[in-house]
Formats: structure tokens, C-alpha cells, sequence
């Protein structure tokens, strides 16, 4: 069924099979609401663009790319602290209305990436394929729909995790309609002076491609511009630009060493406000026991080099 619109709302569910490789072909129709919603950027165009527009877009984007960074990647990918099950449901819930699938297919995914990086069975590695490919076309693909169980055997006892992971679209619907209404409650009308195209286009839509745009990166971006300060036996970088955008993400070949650590910037001046939230939120008792990076992989760190 190539033109199923079932693809859409109810994606092929979990396996245990090993995924098909990299030999994946790109899924057009199954990809046209990522494709719409790029070409939607236009609409922007149209309305007037106020400084209450830009204000929702940070919100939008930042609130989103924490969750992505922290729930997403640190926790469920790495479990590098602890919190109760309330809150990882809700981390993974917002991180889920940024359209890059649900909790359990991310960290399955993407403990593959760390256990194949830049080698034949990493799907966007770029040295093994494009930079676009590594970039955005790895994640249209028929082998990256399935969610690979037998990667997350920690995570597969929780069934909220598994209903957000299966209905991974409804957060991002979600999110859309909320946005479009608000200008409707009158107070939020007052307060920001938005029309419902107005919210659309720079509470929704706008920091949903660039959200999408800043994790590829560091797939892409971070696999091949940066610097090395540590001998990894992939191609991973630092990057400060991606750093800055990814909050902390950037610190690439930081991370590549050291996965098992709540934070990325590992040294001084590396700017990891993922890290920083999460400290704040410790200290008010959300997130527990945050990894630290032990002293021996500081010891290990050599000068960057490109
Ligand atoms: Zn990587
Ligand atoms: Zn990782």
C-alpha cells in the first residue's frame, strides 16, 4: 500500500528485527506532511511579521529543543539521570509535538547511531553516504519508520511511552490547533495582538522546521566541520555554532566519547544551556542524579584539532 494514508496516523508499529540497512529508498508519499510543512514556510510571507511573532517562536523552539535534548537524547537515549515516570511522559510528550517521531523510536535509533557511528549500518552518517542524506533524507526512508524494540529493553514496560510512540503525530496536531486558537482567549489576544494565521505560521510552524534543522545537524554538521579533542573511532566534531542552536548538542565528539554523561560541554566555555536547565531542575527536585563526567575522560582530552 504505497499511498496509504494509514502511514500517516498509524505507522508500522515496533519490531525486533534487524533494520534493512542502508539500502532504504525515500517514502514520498508517507514524508509529504515534513515536505508541506517546509513548503509552508511561505505563508510567512503574508502576515505581518511583529516582535510578539518572534517571542512565540523562541518559546516555541526552545521549550521543544530542551525537551528534545534532554528527554529525548539524554535521558531516554542515554539515561543520564533520573526522574519519575509524570515527568518523562510529559518531557517526551513536548518533545513529540516537534515532529521527529515518539520517545522510543528516537532512542532506539539513535543508540544505534552510537554503536555503528559513521560506519556501513549508521543511517546518516555522512561519510558513508551524502551530507544530504545524512541530513534529512535518512529520515524519510522506509527503514527508518519501525521502532527496533530489542535496542530499548529498559523502556519497553512503560505502555504511555508505547501509545505516544504509535499516535506519534497527535502531539504535533496538537500543538498546531492550540497555536492557531490562542488568539481566541481574549487575554492572550490582548497580551500579544496575534492573528490565528499569525500563531500558525511562528508558534508552529516556523520552530518546527528549524527544530528539525538544528537536530539534523548535529548528524550531519557534526560528523564532518568542528574540531576533535578526543581520539573516537568515529568522524564525530565539536562545533560551537551547532552548540549554540542544538543547546549543547554541538559538543559532538564530547559526546561521542563520553554518552553516559548529563552534560555535552564537558570544559569550560562549552555552552550547554540543555545542561544548565537540567541543573536548575535538580536543584527543585524534577531531575535527579545527573551523570557527571568523570575525571578520567577529562584526563583523556588532547588539544582540538580539525
Ligand atoms: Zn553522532
Ligand atoms: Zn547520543
Amino acid at each position: 500500500m504505497p499511498f496509504s494514508i494509514s502511514k500517516w496516523v498509524c505507522p508500522p508499529p515496533e519490531t525486533h528485527d534487524e533494520p534493512l540497512g542502508s539500502a532504504g529508498h525515500v517514502e514520498w508519499f508517507r514524508c509529504l506532511p515534513y515536505v508541506l510543512i517546509h513548503l509552508s514556510v511561505i505563508l510567512a510571507f503574508f502576515y505581518p511579521v511583529t516582535t510578539a511573532c518572534l517571542v512565540v517562536a523562541l518559546i516555541s523552539y526552545s521549550v521543544r529543543m530542551f525537551s528534545i535534548t534532554a528527554f529525548y537524547h539524554r535521558y531516554f537515549s542515554h539515561r543520564s539521570f533520573k526522574t519519575s515516570r509524570l515527568v518523562q511522559f510529559l518531557g517526551a510528550l513536548i518533545a513529540c509535538s516537534s515532529g521527529q517521531r515518539g520517545p522510543l523510536w528516537w532512542a532506539a535509533h539513535h543508540r544505534r547511531h552510537h554503536r555503528h557511528s559513521d560506519k556501513e549500518e549508521d543511517v546518516h552518517s555522512p561519510h558513508t553516504k551524502s551530507f544530504f542524506w545524512s541530513h534529512t533524507l535518512w529520515f524519510m526512508t522506509d527503514y527508518a519508520v519501525p521502532t527496533f524494540l530489542k535496542e530499548i529493553p529498559d523502556l519497553v514496560k512503560f505502555k504511555e511511552l508505547h501509545f505516544l510512540n504509535r499516535f506519534d503525530w497527535i502531539p504535533v496536531l496538537l500543538l498546531a490547533l492550540l497555536c492557531y486558537f490562542a488568539p481566541e482567549i481574549s487575554w492572550f489576544y490582548s497580551l500579544t495582538g496575534l492573528s490565528n494565521m499569525q500563531m500558525l505560521i511562528w508558534g508552529f510552524l516556523v520552530p518546527t522546521i528549524l527544530l528539525y534543522h538544528a537536530t539534523f545537524a548535529v548528524n550531519s554538521i557534526n560528523h564532518m566541520f568542528g574540531t576533535r579533542r578526543f581520539n573516537t573511532k568515529d568522524e564525530s566534531r565539536n562545533n560551537w555554532v551547532i552548540a549554540i542552536f542544538a543547546f549543547g548538542e554541538g559538543w559532538h565528539n564530547n559526546h561521542h566519547f563520553f554518552p553516559g554523561s548529563a552534560r555535552q560541554g564537558f570544559f569550560r566555555g562549552e555552552f550547554d544551556i540543555t545542561y544548565y536547565v537540567l541543573k536548575i531542575m535538580s536543584i527543585l527536585g524534577i531531575v535527579s542524579r545527573l551523570r557527571p563526567v568523570p575525571a578520567w575522560v577529562k584526563k583523556k582530552a588532547s588539544t582540538p584539532s580539525s
